[in-house]
């Protein structure tokens, strides 16, 4: 039966020898869970709340089919019989509730951070220390044979299928392009050559898994960096391995070492289907759209516009595994959308943790962090419905608690209100969305405009009372700080007080950042950015002409900076240092392409009527600015907080910025506020 909300993105899809329930497939996460044998039930946990969430297709965390091939020492493996156990624990636990699987065949190449790591030729990569061996012909030959035993063992286990990793700049993409191909042999030189190895390993995994066994490959279609391939290229290369077996064709954009970003929050929606729409044109087999779709609308837009044939979405089914169930039956303004943050996910991947969801702390923890009904109703009352609060609040009142939400302010959602407001993070107000929804949803009362005080809670007769009531930005003693010519980032970001076109910035920290960013945001150019402006900014082809020869690269478009900004810390390091380790070169590139000066090591030495005087490397200086912007973190707010801990009467709990303003942190605030209310 065609459903009525979004009849092309829940419609099966027929391949044939089998059927997806739908065109939704939740593209490759690694969530660290993979990589340990004793990990396999909480992966099998966190995958089956997936696909009891509706998901038609999962494809798994990259798998490696050898050692060389690891990511990272000791990554995960199916490369014998004993891997097949923890493996069957997976694939049963998706196929009970309706879904399928496919397990991602993963050879990090020169991408490895470990000493056996090996690639095309002996090209070291700039995000791992390892300098690659370059395979020898023996060498290919045995990997061509690890591929097809992983895909035989992912058969056993129960798999649906594999996905085969060909982009992103893994082994099979240093194989396919001549950056980091520069071999002389047959697997090397023209791309007839470059494209023999994931070409021949299609072909050969497809004779040996046989005909009713899907093989997605993840083809790179825009590498993004120089000497990636040309349209040309990428389509023979298509044509090659649809001709060698494979069932579907998944699209990738962007190496990990390319400077184009792919997936952070400020890739505006759905920002590569175009590119998607014409590799389609081109083959027979189904073409999966992906990078930056977060919600059922963009997606049904791409799939009713002919743009693809399938959605890839991975971050957002960490936010919500729940997402498909709610588009099917026209909840959708109840999902928790993935907001790009890729704060608890990617930047944990990368810092070698475990994968979460900043907006969602049971991703990858469905059997840590459980939200059982309660049996003793307690009266709770939270105060602060900023991200702490609003998480407390909603998961004690879906536990069955009873909840009063209080908040001085007019309205929720505490520091995300200042973020969303920067240019390329409006998707920050889908969290505002959602837990208003919550707090519809799970019966939590919410008192807007109520300061509240310690004597009123005490006498209202609550169990618990959960203090989340954030932060006080930081004033830093400098001399002549009360200045008229000061202003904190609350009084631009909240209250859009007028800045002046010369601006120094205190403290560079994430805050700093955005207020940068949203100092040089062009009134001009509408907001969200539009797509065409963002491709033109960064540089990138969307319309992936067939004579691009450099991945889609072409020259940015440069405009003058609308204002003179100067962004200070006292520290040495290096600015944005604290930065997530996956977006934080974004900001920093969008500042160093509109001339922000970044100093560090800078002393504060008086703010006058002429602007800010510091000192760097000894020597006094004068910035002439109109503003200065104090963003030099912040203060914890718990003065409802008890000095004594007493025996009798409510409980008090401390959580969020309250608790620790020097970390500051969304992820954290939501994790904890979740936690506490679990265990209430
Ligand atoms: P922050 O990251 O702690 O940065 C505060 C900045 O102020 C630092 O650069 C610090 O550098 C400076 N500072 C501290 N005390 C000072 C003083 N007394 N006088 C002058 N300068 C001082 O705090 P934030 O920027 O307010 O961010 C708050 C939290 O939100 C952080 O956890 C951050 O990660 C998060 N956030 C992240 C992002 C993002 O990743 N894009 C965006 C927004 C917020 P020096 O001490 O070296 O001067
Ligand atoms: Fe999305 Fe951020 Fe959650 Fe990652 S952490 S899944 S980017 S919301």
């Amino acid at each position: 039966m065609t459903n009525p909300h979004y009849p092309h993105l829940l419609a099966p899809l027929d391949l044939g020898f089998t059927t997806l329930r739908n065109r939704v497939m939740m593209g490759s996460m690694h969530t660290g869970l993979e990589d340990r044998f004793y990990n396999y039930a909480k992966l099998a946990a966190y995958f089956r709340e997936r696909a009891r969430g509706g998901v038609g297709l999962i494809v798994t965390g990259g798998i490696s089919p050898d050692r060389r091939g690891w990511l990272l020492p000791f990554g995960g493996t199916l490369n014998s019989v004993f891997d097949l156990w923890n493996h069957r624990r997976v694939t049963a636990a998706v196929h009970q509730e309706g879904g399928k699987i496919l397990l991602q065949i993963l050879h990090a190449g020169r991408y490895g951070y470990q000493p056996l790591v090996v690639s095309a030729s002996a090209v070291k990569s700039p995000i791992s220390k390892f300098r690659p061996r370059a395979l020898s012909e023996k060498g290919i030959e045995s990997t061509i044979r690890d591929y097809i035993r992983c895909a035989r063992l992912a058969q056993r286990a129960g798999y649906d299928g594999v996905e085969i990793m060909g982009s992103e700049g893994y082994l099979l993409n240093q194989f396919l392009c001549a950056r980091t191909n520069l071999r002389t042999d047959k697997w090397g030189g023209a791309i007839e050559n470059r494209m023999r190895l994931p070409v021949d390993i299609v072909r050969r995994v497809r004779a040996a898994v046989g005909a009713n066994f899907i093989i997605m490959y993840r083809h790179s279609l825009l590498d993004l960096i120089d000497g990636g391939n040309s349209w040309d290229d990428v389509v023979t290369v298509a044509k090659a391995l649809e001709q060698a077996g494979v069932t579907i064709m998944n699209t990738g954009y962007g190496w990990h070492e390319a400077r184009v970003p792919t997936i952070v929050t400020s890739v505006p929606r759905a920002a590569f289907r175009s590119v998607a729409a014409r590799l389609r044109q081109e083959l027979s087999i189904p073409v999966v759209a992906s990078n930056r779709i977060n919600m059922p609308a963009e997606a049904e837009d791409i799939l009713r516009n002919g743009d693809a044939d399938m959605i890839s979405m991975a971050r957002p089914f960490l936010a919500d595994p729940d997402f498909v169930n709610k588009a099917a039956t026209g909840r959708s303004d109840q999902i928790n959308t993935c907001i790009g943050c890729n704060q608890a996910c990617l930047d944990h991947t990368f810092a070698n943790q475990r994968a979460s969801c900043l907006v969602n702390p049971r991703a990858g923890h469905e059997t840590e962090l459980v939200y059982a009904k309660t049996s003793k109703k307690r009266r709770v009352a939270v105060v602060g419905a900023g991200p702490a609060g609003l998480s407390a609040a909603t998961v004690a009142a879906g536990c069955g608690h009873d909840v009063t939400l209080f908040e001085a302010s007019v309205g929720i959602g505490g520091q995300f209100n200042m973020a969303m407001r920067v240019p390329g993070k409006e998707e920050f107000s889908e969290t505002i969305r959602y837990f208003g929804r919550q707090i519809e949803l799970t019966g939590v009362k919410l008192q807007l405009n109520q300061r509240v005080t310690r004597d009123q809670l005490m006498v209202q007769g609550f169990d618990d009372i959960i203090v989340a009531t954030g932060i006080k930005p930081r004033a830093p003693r400098i001399n002549g700080v009360d200045h008229p010519k000061v202003l904190s980032y609350i009084d631009v970001l909240r209250d859009q007080v007028k800045v002046g076109q010369r601006v120094a910035i205190i403290g560079a920290g994430g805050i700093g950042f955005d207020v940068g960013e949203y100092l040089l945001h062009d009134p001009e150019v509408a907001l969200p950015v539009p797509l065409a402006h963002w491709a033109g900014e960064w540089g990138v082809d969307l319309n992936a002409a067939s004579d691009s020869g450099n991945g889609g690269l072409v020259a940015p478009k440069l405009e003058a900076p609308v204002r003179q900004i100067y962004l200070l810390q006292r520290k040495t390091s290096k600015l944005g240092a604290s930065l997530g380790k996956t977006s934080g070169w974004v900001h920093r590139a969008t500042l160093q392409r509109n001339r922000v000066e970044m100093m560090s090591g800078v002393s504060y030495d008086k703010i006058d009527d002429q602007g800010l005087h510091i000192t760097v490397d000894g020597k006094p200086r004068l910035l002439e600015v109109d503003h200065i912007i104090l963003c030099a973190g912040q203060d914890a707010l718990a003065e409802l907080m008890p000095a004594k801990k007493s025996t009798s009467g409510p409980r008090f709990h401390l959580i969020g910025g309250a608790a620790l303003a020097t970390e500051l942190d969304a992820k954290r605030a939501i994790r904890e506020g979740a936690e506490l209310a679990a265990r209430l």
